[in-house]
């Protein structure tokens, strides 16, 4: 016998892995040809932080789409999945800051260019460490292909966007408020910021009215910004205030005279119905602020601390500092006329959680509306598709509503905006490459802008970007627009919709057709992972523990579309012992092969063999329309249902006689079958499958690319399918009748069947009696001969009785086949133990301390096992009852 035809005992998925993935990657198999006949099929990979690991997050998002392409591939498509990675401003500069931190440096000590070196000395180093990640993972990426968004070709086309859109009126600079992160020191666009309700305190502060005895009290969350104030507002129509509109207080602490102004946006119910306008530091007042022309003082910095402008006393104090410090000066001064709980929602980065800080500064901006509305009417049209529908929704709710996009960050690792100041004559010039004079005044004494773009900027042109634009490229015009995006539902916005009217605008048509916003993935309670909890799962640790074939088959039977994934590493057991399973059975089918010719002959197909090939058209329909519709959890449940309990606990059983016969033809459909398998299962478990392949006597290059199996509606063959269920349902019959009546397996028994006059059941006695199938029964029910008796069984006492669907079956026992008193005992053994179980778990579901305090699934589950232990119970009863009536 060949050697190749042998597998190792045990299943160890680590070498297998490491085997695999370096051969796919060395063969080149997963880079497309161009030009090519094939159809096309591409997907850019969502590009993962530099400064990423891999998480579970990243698993899920990875596997899916790679059991789509694998599929494609192996369906013929010519196909591309493209990798690469996202420089990710803010999460390098926390990185790289915080070892400076350590040595006592800072960015600003050590300079734009010396930090921008170690950045990417960084990077080089240890940045992009989640690439080789994620080929653990078993991705079918072209990493030939692979792209960094802040590698050349990025940068010139991220500023041929920038200027194109500044000489459209699309971008554009502006002085405005915008948020700011003290902390990670930029500004960031409004969906970075996330909203949390706080507990607080509102401050009521008295403001003396001037020339006069009397004052205005207004109510704030902020006191520290009081120094920022401009004015005091309150609602025209408000009759407390009527008589003090016009007038002027006097701000304490800065002794400012503000006017008391009046507008109609003003909420009466808030507070007092008065309140302090502070146009520099609070988004309404700023608002405000621009309507009546108020001063706007800054009295915050970017770092969050006060500036020159908040006067003597409270200038350098952190912001918060400067809140205590304001506070106790007015209740000195007797302003401070009272204090209240408050509870409001507070911006926070999205970051690193600091509280965020209105700030007042020039920025750059794009226009989003007009770019907006063709991406609305491409998702309305159905050009592209989101799955599941229903984040079609969310989408258009934010596209509808959509505001300008602060796109400047004051950072240095990113792309710098390509725009230069002149010194001379303030004049501003936008371009792709840096212009040595200004055009104005012809000054050279010009300087760049020092910011750099938000990093979303640059991957809302990831998907053309990666293939080659502003150039006309092959890559382009082969794999422009994608096919898929798989991504999660919390960057729709951030990501996804960008990257619609990036495309749209500049590549000419829509990224991807499709759009697959896969659920997150929670603990096996339904919870969130997060360290804090301690429930975290580490996919590379859960590839260590069950082989990556085991955690891509658990992501896959998990993922219903449009729910979240409840996770256990007790599913991942379930699936490690799948593809143990399936090794087995390859080794059996290997072990039983005489050679490695293989010739079928038709009229050599058993019944098994031509029931197996037709459920295997089946199983290739139903997995293609799930895959078609991303049923990814409906596609694993029906290989891992089909090959388990189809093919392992059936096919390979029914197949032994004719094995024995030397039956060639059952040998190839056997070998032939589990190739198909093979085929079937490598989207989900591209490893095993591989290694299992290259040992049939058909294998070829790779499994990878290997043609994915034909529908042969010529083997569908629906009455023989009806009458091999009814077969196994009879085997399973006369086996329940042995194992609940004790017969040693040793034992043989014979099996009786009633013929009846009724057509139906006389069709069905004459599936049971055909010689085909009464090997079938013999051999897998242990039966010795098979009889058939009209009009009723000669009576006699000791028969079991069973029914298979309308047809009566009975084991007749011989005696000494069962020791019947011993049986009894037995029974009677266990009736009292399960009793006291049932009236155990009755005492405590009838405890109120209990019902009250255990969590919903320990009772749930309590009442669960109550129903087993009843139905146990009964069924012992029966058997009971059955011995006793043999005695
Ligand atoms: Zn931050
Ligand atoms: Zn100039």
């Amino acid at each position: 016998m060949n050697k190749k035809l042998i597998l190792e005992k045990v299943y160890d998925p680590k070498p297998v892995e490491e085997k695999w993935s370096k051969f796919w990657i060395d063969e080149g198999l997963f880079v497309p040809q161009i030009p090519s006949p094939k159809k096309n099929f591409s997907m850019v990979l969502p590009p993962p932080n530099v400064t990423g690991s891999l998480h579970i997050g990243h698993a899920l998002c990875f596997t899916l789409p790679d059991i789509i392409v694998r599929w494609r591939r192996m369906q013929g498509y010519n196909t591309l999945w493209l990798p690469g990675t996202d420089h990710a401003s803010i999460a390098v500069h926390n990185v790289i800051e915080q070892s400076l931190a350590e040595k006592g440096l800072t960015r600003e000590k050590i300079g734009r260019e010396e930090f921008l070196k170690v950045a990417l000395d960084w990077k080089e180093k240890y940045g992009g460490h989640i690439v080789h990640q994620l080929t653990r993972l078993g991705t079918s990426l072209d990493w030939t292909r692979e792209r960094f968004t802040l590698d050349e070709g990025f940068s010139k086309a991220v500023r041929h966007v920038f200027v194109e859109l500044y000489q459209e009126g699309l971008i554009y600079r502006d002085y405005y408020l915008v948020n700011r992160c003290p902390h990670c020191g930029t500004v960031l666009s409004d969906i970075e910021i996330e909203h949390k309700e706080r507990k607080a305190k509102l401050y009521y502060i008295k403001y003396p009215l001037l020339d006069s005895e009397e004052s205005i009290t207004v109510a704030t969350t902020r006191p520290e910004t009081m120094l920022g104030d401009t004015a005091v507002a309150v609602h025209p129509a408000d009759e407390r205030y009527s008589k003090v509109q016009k007038k002027k207080v006097l701000l304490p602490l800065v002794n400012r005279e503000i006017p008391v102004i009046t507008d109609e946006r003003v909420e009466r119910e808030f507070g007092t119905g008065a309140v302090k306008v502070t146009p520099a530091h609070d988004p309404v007042d700023f608002e405000l602020g621009k309507r009546h022309h108020l001063e706007q003082v800054i009295v915050i910095d970017g770092s969050g601390r006060m500036t020159e402008a908040a006067g003597e006393e409270f200038k350098g104090l952190d912001r918060f500092e400067c809140r205590e410090g304001v506070l106790s000066r007015l209740k000195e001064m007797g302003l401070l006329e009272k204090v209240e709980d408050y509870e409001h929602a507070v911006g926070h980065c999205y970051r690193c959680q600091t509280i965020i800080e209105p700030h007042l500064s020039w920025q750059w901006f794009v226009r989003v509306k007009p770019l907006a509305e063709e991406a609305i009417r491409v998702v309305e049209e159905g050009e592209i598709q989101f799955i599941p529908s229903n984040w079609a929704k969310t989408y258009f709710e934010w596209m509808y509503n959509i505001h300008d996009w602060c796109i400047s960050r004051q950072l240095w690792w990113g792309h710098r905006i390509p725009a230069w100041y002149c010194q001379e004559c303030d004049n501003v010039m936008v371009a792709e490459e840096s212009p040595k004079k200004c055009e104005k005044c012809q000054s050279s004494n010009l300087t760049q802008d020092e910011d750099v773009l938000d990093t979303w900027f640059s991957s809302a042109l990831w998907p053309f970007v990666t293939m080659g634009w502003p150039e006309d490229t092959e890559d382009l015009r082969t794999f422009y627009p994608t096919d898929l995006m798989s991504t999660g539902f919390d960057i729709i916005f951030f990501w996804v919709a960008r990257m619609i009217m990036m495309g749209l605008k500049f590549a000419g048509d829509i990224p991807f057709r499709h759009v697959f916003i896969n659920g997150l993935v929670r603990d096996f309670r339904r919870r969130k992972m997060s360290k804090s909890e301690g429930n975290i799962i580490d996919p590379l640790e859960m590839i260590e523990k069950y082989g990556t074939d085991a955690l891509r088959f658990t992501l896959a039977a998990l993922a219903i579309p449009g729910m979240d994934l409840s996770l256990s590493e007790e599913r991942m057991t379930g699936y490690q012992a799948f593809a143990n399973k399936i090794w087995n059975a390859a080794r059996f089918v290997l072990m039983n092969l005489k050679g490695e010719e293989f010739r079928l002959k038709e009229e050599e197909l058993t019944l098994a063999d031509r029931w197996i090939r037709s459920r295997m058209v089946g199983i290739i329909e139903e997995l293609n329309d799930a895959l078609e519709n991303y049923k990814f959890y409906e596609a694993a449940n029906k290989i891992y249902h089909f090959v388990w309990h189809e093919f392992c606990d059936w096919y390979i059983e029914l197949v032994k006689p004719s094995l024995k016969e030397g039956n060639k033809t059952s040998e190839a459909v056997l070998v032939d079958t589990l190739d198909q398998i093979l085929r079937l299962l490598h989207p989900f478990m591209p490893f095993i499958t591989e290694e299992i392949w290259h040992h049939l006597p058909s294998s070829g290059k790779s499994l990878a690319v290997a043609p994915w199996p034909k529908v042969r509606k010529e083997w569908k063959d629906e009455s023989l399918e009806a009458d091999m269920k009814f077969t196994q349902e009879a085997i399973v019959e006369i086996r329940t009748l042995r194992a609940e009546n004790r017969i040693p397996p040793k034992e043989k028994t014979d099996l009786r069947i009633k013929v009846s006059s009724n057509v139906k059941v006389k069709g069905k006695v004459e599936i049971l009696t055909n010689p085909q199938n009464k090997i079938y029964i013999q051999t897998l029910a242990n039966v010795q001969r098979i009889e058939t008796f009209k009009g009723g069984f000669p009576k006699r006492k000791n028969l079991l009785k069973g029914i298979v669907s309308d047809v009566e079956i009975a084991l007749p026992l011989e005696k000494g086949l069962i020791n019947f008193n011993q049986e009894r005992k037995r029974l009677e053994r266990e009736l009292s133990k399960i009793g006291s179980d049932i009236e155990r778990i009755e005492k405590r579901l009838q405890n109120s301390n209990f019902l009250n305090r255990a969590p919903k699934e320990v009772i749930q589950e309590t009442k669960r096992r109550l129903g087993e232990l009843r139905n146990k119970k009964t069924k012992l009863e029966e058997s009971l009852k059955h011995i006793l009536s043999l005695i």
